[in-house]
């Protein structure tokens, strides 16, 4: 009642076209959730970012769950995520996609949901990491743990206009480490990140976790903008 009360004083509206929500929506309105540009790439092993990274690294099952429109409500979306302190918003996405991945065989094996790492200052800067944000929402609905202790980010990353795609790929590469990769033998691990682009940053993530025996190792993405 009390929260009824508080709602008719300030109003939660939709992150996404600011109409109040009922006392049945939370974060974002069922009509914004129905219009959403979902990818349906799950349901399809041979799909747009699985191919993305062929020959590159190995992945077990590799999906997006919308689309990535410049100027269309995805990026407006993860723009409040990552920088007006949208943690809500990751939870809720990862959430949603969690109830779709929950239907892939592929993924019934997986041990561990490992956000992709953001250096530990931008992480300070910003309070949390949007990545982390989405795999617990995932986590809540997969029933999986997450792990952001193991596969970690060394230092911030230097501006990687200048640098043609080899060198973007080194750069990167250097960038994060695995602390104890027994950790990760005989683990099936499913990384998370909000959105694939060049698949440079997902890239070398999975080719240091390939490197591990027996280790299995599935991506995940909230939006594609291939
Ligand atoms: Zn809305």
């Amino acid at each position: 009642m009390f929260k009824d009360f508080f709602n008719l004083l300030f109003p939660i509206t939709c992150s996404h076209c600011g109409q109040n929500l009922a006392s049945n929506e939370d974060i974002i309105c069922a009509y914004c959730l129905f219009q959403l540009p979902q990818t349906q790439y799950w349901l399809e092993a041979e799909n747009k970012v699985a191919k993305k990274l062929w020959g590159r690294v190995r992945v077990e099952h590799c999906s997006s769950f919308l689309h990535f429109i410049k100027d269309g409500m995805v990026q407006h979306l993860l723009h409040q995520l990552k920088y007006k302190n949208g943690k809500e918003i990751g939870q809720k996405l990862g959430k949603i996609y969690a109830t779709e991945l929950k239907k892939v065989d592929a993924l019934k094996s997986i041990d561990y949901i490992v956000p992709v790492p953001l250096f530990k200052g931008k992480e300070k800067k910003r309070g949390y990491n949007q990545s982390q944000m989405i795999a617990e929402g995932i986590s809540d609905v997969l029933l999986k743990p997450v792990d952001n202790s193991h596969l970690i980010k060394k230092q911030q990353t230097s501006s990687q206009t200048n640098l043609n795609r080899w060198n973007r790929w080194q750069n990167q590469q250097e960038k994060f480490e695995i602390n104890d990769s027994d950790f990760f033998q005989n683990k099936h691990i499913l990384i998370v990140d909000d959105v694939i682009t060049t698949g440079a940053t997902i890239e070398s993530c999975i080719s240091l976790l390939n490197q591990i025996p027996n280790c299995t190792v599935s991506a995940v993405f909230i939006a594609s903008a291939l």
